[in-house]
């Protein structure tokens, strides 16, 4: 089934594969958590020259690699996360999907691996939510958790892209972020020492060695108490970029939405986009610009920043309580959730489990 255009993947799902038991699936779907649970299923695709081919659903399961195969050397690899919700009629529905493709497509050229194309993606994404839809958890911010990715599977020592590569998407109930408690303020710690991502590096691109590179700075920061680490350019160590894995937004004292511009070295979230433009249609003026890290200090002191908030996938919409640096904090407004933080998340999350119109067309029915 050797092709070039990935239009022609099918991705059947394969017979026979074991199922876990309907009492131990509802127990999982009772309480997930993130990323601790797989679905029976995983989608399943190979590039070599020749092409996209061996598509399929099948077992999801513990995959053969060679010790030699090129991810586990040169980290030649990219990912995507995104989430499928179960609205109040059952029906099933990912948020976005495309946009998750084109990232997909735009990390995978980055890092010289093939472009799956986009019909391809999502045709793996509804095939192996099709068979594994008893998995989608319903109410509340449940929803199930959507990880495709793609590795240099070639097993060869040289360093240039790898001849082999395999797609694979998983999948993986999920509860709320908060726990299904009250949404609690998230603090912040500044990296002082390290850079996320530098001008013509891959911070753009959603590829596993920008996060292997963060988790030192994100152990600072539990070091300091904080929950999550923001990251400010590696030039001038002064522009505000994002955190390890969310974007950041400033609420200032006239209404207007502000998030540091697209930089080339920072990730594009669908979240992101997505915030850009509900609080445009919430009415509030949205501003894409440089943020500096004195104006985030100073605009908490002097209440001309009255709310910050960070978003992503998992999170939606979080409240950042506090910046934290040695010796000092800076918090926005009373340090709660604010308003206009609260409004954007409800509109969000009222989008994305069918409770809003979905005005901009964003849900993909699976
Ligand atoms: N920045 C980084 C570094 C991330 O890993 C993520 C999560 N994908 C985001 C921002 C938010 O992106 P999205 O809204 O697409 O989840």
């Amino acid at each position: 089934t050797s092709v070039d255009q990935g239009v022609r993947l099918e991705f059947a799902v394969a017979d026979g594969v074991p199922r876990l038991p309907e009492a131990e699936r509802a127990e999982i779907l009772e309480s997930p958590g993130f990323g601790r649970h797989f679905t029976d299923h995983m989608a399943r695709a190979v590039w070599t020259p020749a092409g996209w081919g061996q598509d399929a659903v099948v077992a999801h399961g513990p995959i053969t690699l060679s010790p030699a195969a090129a991810v586990l050397h040169y980290a030649q690899e990219v990912f995507e996360g995104m989430k499928a919700y179960r609205h109040a009629d059952g029906s099933v529905w990912a948020f976005r999907p495309d946009a998750n493709a084109r990232r997909f497509a735009a990390s995978a050229r980055r890092l010289a691996l093939p472009v799956l194309p986009e019909a391809a993606f999502l045709r793996s994404v509804e095939q192996l939510v099709a068979a594994d839809v008893d998995w989608v958890p319903g109410g509340g911010e449940n929803s199930l958790y959507l990880r495709p990715f793609m590795f240099a599977s070639e097993s060869f020592l040289g360093v240039r892209p790898a001849a082999e590569v395999t797609y694979l998407c998983i999948a993986s109930p999920a509860g709320s972020y908060f726990g299904g408690g009250e949404i609690t303020p998230v603090s912040i710690w500044l990296s002082q020492e390290y850079s996320r991502a530098a001008p013509g590096g891959t911070g753009a691109a959603k590829c596993g060695g920008n996060y292997a590179a963060s988790l030192q700075a994100q152990a600072e920061a539990a070091e300091h108490g904080c929950d999550q680490v923001a990251f400010l350019d590696a030039v001038e160590h002064r522009w505000v970029e994002e955190l390890g894995g969310m974007n950041l937004f400033f609420v200032h004292d006239d209404g207007s939405v502000v998030t540091p511009e697209l930089t080339g070295t920072i990730l594009e979230g669908v979240t992101r986009s997505s915030v850009l433009q509900i609080a445009a249609d919430l009415g509030h003026e949205v501003v894409e610009r440089r943020v500096d890290v004195a104006e985030w200090r100073e605009g908490c002191e002097t209440g001309r920043i009255t709310e910050v908030f960070a978003c992503g996938t998992a999170a939606v919409v979080t409240p950042v309580g506090a910046l934290v640096e040695p010796g000092r904090r800076s918090v926005p407004g009373d340090g709660g959730t604010g308003a206009v933080t609260a409004a954007i998340r409800q509109r969000l999350t009222d989008v994305q489990q069918g409770r809003a119109e979905d005005a901009h067309g964003w849900m993909h029915r699976l």
